[in-house]
This record gives C-alpha cells, structure tokens and sequence, in this order.
C-alpha cells in the first residue's frame, strides 16, 4: 500500500449494474467501486435484493440469516445474502422479498410504488442494522441519491453514540437533482427519527419529508457527477429548489466526473454485437451498422447516417424540443433509432412517429441492455438534447464505439463533449447551447453535412475511439474526499 491506509467504505446504492439496473447510477455504482478497489481499499457495495438482481446474481451465500430492522413500532425481519461484482468486490444484498422481490425497482405502470417511502426507510435503517452482524466496520458510508439519503441522519441521531458508529464519515452523491424523495410528513413515524430533525434545516421540505434534503444537509461531504452541474446545481435555473442548500454546502460540495466501464462498454471485446472492432478496424463496425439496420427491418446506403438515442423517456432529456424539431429531422437524409421506456406521453408521439415514417424510423419502447449495446457499435452519430444532465454516460460510451455524440451543452454533456466547429483541431462532437428546436435542427443539419465528407468524418471517428474517461482518475477524487472527511473528524488516516 506504500504507506497510504487502507480505507474501508461502504457504497450504498438502489441500483447497481448489472444486477439491476433503471439508468446510470446503476453503471456508476457498479464501476466506480470497482476502481476504488484497484487503487488499494476496502470497498463493499450494499442494495436491495430485488426479483431482477435475483436473476442476474452469481454464487449468493447467505451472510445474516435472520436480522431486525425497527420500523415505527414494528420489528421487520430480513436477511442479508452477498454475491461479488465481476467477481471483484462484495456486494450486500438486503433481502425482504415484500419490499423488494417485485417487477420493477420503483414503479408499477409507471406509478411509484405506494409503499415506497417505507422501502427506502427500510433500506437506509437495514444498512446499519447490518453492520452490527457482519465483519467489517466502515471509515466511510457513500450515499447515493434520495434512497440512502437516511443513512447520514440516522448516523448523526439514533447511531450517534452507539459503539463502532460514532465515527462513520459520509459522502452523499447527486445523481439527478430531479428526484427528491418526497414523502408526506405522516410518514415521519416509519423513520423512528425524533421530530426535531423535522425542520427547515433538516429534513423537512415545504411541510414534507425530503430524503435528497436529508442527505444534503446531513452528509459531511456532497458530490454530483460532473463539475458543470456542481455550479448549475447552485442556480435557481438548475436547483430544482434545492439551489440554497447546495449554495450553503458549497465549501463541501465536489463535482467528479463519472467514467466509463470499458470492460462493458468497449467495442473491441462487446459480447453483444455482431462484429467486435477497434479504431483500426472499422468495417466491423459497418456490418455493426448494417446488423442495427436488420434488427429493426430498415433498408439504407451507406452515405446515410444513423442518429441514435437509448434513454429514460422523461422531460429532461430533451425530447420536447427533439419532437417539435422532428419533422424538421425527417426531412433529412437519415435514419432515427431510439431505444427508450418512460413516460406514456413519449410512448404515444413516439409510436405516431414511427408509423408516419416506417422506412426512416427504428423505434423501441422497451429496456433491452443488448440492444443498447448494438445501437452503440451501429450508429453513427448519438443525440443527447438534454435539458439538464448531471453528468450523461451514453455520450462516453458512444465515443468509444466511433459513435459521435450530438449533445446540448448543458452539465456533464457539456464537460465532456468538444465541438468540432469551434475547435477543429481537437473536437469531436457537435453541440448546441439554447434549448431550442431550431438549435436543435441546426445542429443535427451540421453534423449530417459533415458526416458527408469521409475522410474528415473518419478523424472525428479516429479520435473519439482515442479518449479515455476510464474510472481511475475520479476514483483518486472519491479517495481525497474520503480522506479529508475522515481528517476533519479526526480519525487517523495518512492522507
Ligand atoms: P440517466 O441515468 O439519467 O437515465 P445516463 O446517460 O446517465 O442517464 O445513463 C443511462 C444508462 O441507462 C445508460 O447505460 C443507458 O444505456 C441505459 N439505458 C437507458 N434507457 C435504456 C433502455 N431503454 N434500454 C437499455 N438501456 C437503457
């Protein structure tokens, strides 16, 4: 370890890839961990045992087999299973098959679970309960988003003094700002949390319970996924109402970029697609191309670009704009492929569209992970028109397929994306500032010219497949802030 310590931390997670999986904290929490681990830690990570982590886990063996978890005046039994992600780090698996042994993670028929409060009460409580049974005591708890934002109230009120537990740090990380676990105040009494945490500066909000409020204001460090929207966050624009929190935490709140996890998403070793391929090897990703135009029955020549996108169907990603410029995008000489599942409205404009233009049109209302990964390796371009997006992912994994991104330069997208206009000895991608239709038609227009000129196209291509935003560099981040938490509370750590 060359003298540094060996941190143990805790990563808790609603989702994690590929165990299960709704949008990019999964990928996060199964990656990141996994590069705290190669730079020398301890790191186990803990979520729900959900029916479909269930059918995607390997080797589970039971590590608690029976364990209390207090829910208002209830004692609720569960156990606790472990299984390893890519056989590298542990991961607990809380298991109540009443909460959590359900089709979906959060929603049925698109509605949130009615009992969803109690869930993630229950989740955030189970996590330390668990503590007490197994061996391994953390120097740090990383929370992530509204569903663990318990976790840092409950270390520094009902844990605070209990042996072991006094001197856990925190990180809370923002995935979406989007998401505040709001719940009525009447659901205080699941939380078994005393009702002076219920105020203003805690953990109320407009006279309901917060669970993103929780962690914002209990957590000793906070983190979102990339430095642009660390600022936007601070803004009323972009703050979604949590902007004076996060502007009264601002000396300890910490933009870090997400990175990718090549081991799933590289082209040269993706199990998924038909024909695997490197930047010095593209015509495999032709017949990726062609084997994409297969999977959905269209027909096309080669001058003619694909514009993918695979999303959460749901107002931030910018599919106001993209359905008021679509008409607009037919026009063009292209191919549109979406892959994407949410909102019903989307579901309905987006299955008119596809019968209007049958031969222009690849869509998919559904979550398919293999798919997902065709659509990478077969496009040519990847359009992310997002009204805001913490950091984006989709973008990252398209450079690396040659896939060049079309984003609208807001947060993460716009952190990671260069535009190839405005530096055309470096960039490669094309992006948009207002959040505007015609912003967005033009810019789509621009880049289907540009992909016109074949050699120029094949550099944008070139050195796309040539950036790394591997994991290890924001792993280095993650471990400073571990350490300077661990620092201020005094705990011995050589930093
Ligand atoms: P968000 O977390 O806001 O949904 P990100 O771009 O950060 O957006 O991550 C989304 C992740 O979810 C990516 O890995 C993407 O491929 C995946 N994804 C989103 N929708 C689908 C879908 N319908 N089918 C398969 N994968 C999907």
């Amino acid at each position: 370890m060359g003298g540094a310590e060996r941190l143990k931390i805790l990563f808790a997670s609603s989702e994690v890839a590929p165990l299960a999986k709704t949008g990019g904290l999964a990928d996060v929490s199964g990656s990141l961990p996994k590069a705290i681990k190669s730079l020398g830690h301890d790191i186990r990570v803990v979520m729900p045992f959900y029916k479909m982590a269930k059918a995607n886990a390997k080797s589970v063996k039971t590590v608690v087999d029976n364990m209390s978890v207090p829910i208002s005046d209830r004692t609720i039994k569960c156990s606790v299973d472990v299984s390893e992600l890519d056989g590298k780090v542990p991961i607990y698996l809380i298991k109540k098959d009443s909460y959590y042994n359900r089709n979906e993670l959060y929603t049925v028929k698109h509605e949130d679970y009615k009992d969803n409060a109690e869930r993630f009460i229950f989740f955030s409580r189970a996590i330390l309960e668990m503590l007490k049974h197994i061996d391994f005591m953390p120097d740090i708890i990383h929370c992530n988003d509204w569903q663990t934002g318990l976790v840092p109230v409950y270390l520094k009120t009902l844990y605070m003094n209990k042996e072991g537990y006094e001197n856990i740090g925190t990180v809370f990380t923002i995935h979406n700002l989007g998401y505040q676990g709001i719940f009525w105040a009447l659901d205080m009494h699941l939380t078994n949390l005393p009702w002076d945490v219920f105020n203003m500066d805690g953990i109320e909000y407009y006279g309901n319970i917060s669970m993103l409020k929780a962690g914002l204001m209990y957590a000793d460090a906070l983190t979102t996924v990339s430095k642009g929207y660390s600022k936007e966050i601070q803004t009323s624009e972009y703050g979604l109402g949590m902007d004076g929190i996060l502007r009264y935490r601002q000396k300890d709140l910490y933009g870090i970029l997400n990175g990718a996890d090549y081991d799933h998403w590289s082209p040269e070793k993706d199990p998924y697609i038909v024909a695997q391929y490197d930047k010095s090897n593209l015509e495999n990703k032709t017949k990726c191309k062609i084997d994409l135009l297969q999977e959905f029955g269209l027909k096309a020549k080669a001058s003619t670009p694909i514009i993918a996108m695979i999303s959460r169907l749901a107002d931030q990603k910018g599919f106001d704009i993209l359905t008021g410029a679509i008409e607009e995008l037919m026009q063009m000489d292209i191919i549109f492929i979406l892959l994407g599942t949410g909102d019903p409205k989307y579901h309905e404009i987006f299955t008119k569209i596809s019968d209007k233009y049958p031969n222009k049109t690849g869509i998919r209302i559904a979550f398919d992970n293999s798919l997902a990964h065709k659509i990478e390796a077969g496009s040519d371009m990847y359009l992310m028109p997002s009204k805001y997006e913490p950091c984006g992912l989709n973008q990252i994994y398209s450079l690396r397929y040659g896939t060049i991104p079309i984003v609208r330069a807001t947060g993460g997208l716009d952190d990671t994306i260069t535009d190839i206009h405005e530096d055309p000895r470096n960039g490669f991608g094309f992006k948009f500032s207002d959040y505007t239709i015609k912003a967005l038609a033009s810019t789509v227009k621009r880049a289907v010219s540009y992909y016109s000129h074949k050699e120029a196209w094949a550099q944008l291509v070139w050195r796309a497949m040539s950036l790394d935003y591997s994991w290890e560099k924001s792993g280095k981040e993650y471990l400073k802030v571990y350490k300077k938490i661990l620092k201020e509370k005094n705990v011995a750590v050589l930093v």
